[in-house]
């Protein structure tokens, strides 16, 4: 889709700090987080809105968030990841996995612009773990 900032980071057009990927789907870290280790999953190919993702996307996008999630536990600390789907801003679907440890921890109002060095260790810290 042109001019989704997204689908221009799919395609290299844009920077990003990849995790991990696989043909569907593609994990990356969120610039402005809201807690340490914040980031994102989002299918490939261009959809708008979560539940008009079709199958077997879905599923995949799904059961891929919850492979990380396990990663960004181990690498954090965190109690649990906490799970936000919304897309209001980006117009193109995307999951936020975001390590919590008390209520109001996926606020959106606590998102801070993030340190491009500390995001790219903390990304190389999940990757880390995924292959452990
Ligand atoms: P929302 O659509 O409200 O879920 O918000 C979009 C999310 O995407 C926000 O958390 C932004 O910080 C994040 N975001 C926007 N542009 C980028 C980018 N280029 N790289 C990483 N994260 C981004
Ligand atoms: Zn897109």
């Amino acid at each position: 889709m042109k001019n989704c900032i997204f689908c221009k980071i799919i395609k290299g057009e844009i920077p990003s700090i990849k995790v991990w990927e696989d043909a569907e789907t593609y994990a990356f870290m969120d610039i402005n987080p809201t807690r340490p280790g914040h980031m994102l999953i989002i299918p490939k190919k261009h959809v708008d809105y979560i539940f008009e993702t079709e199958e077997p996307l879905f599923t995949k996008l799904f059961v891929n968030a919850k492979k990380l999630s396990k990663a960004l536990k181990s690498s954090t600390g965190a109690l649990k990841i906490g799970l936000a789907i919304e897309g209001i801003a980006v117009r193109h679907v995307h999951l936020h996995l975001i390590p919590v440890n008390n209520v109001n921890d996926l606020d959106p109002c606590k998102s801070k612009k993030g340190n491009i060095e500390e995001l790219k260790q903390m990304a190389e810290k999940i990757r880390k773990e995924l292959k452990d």
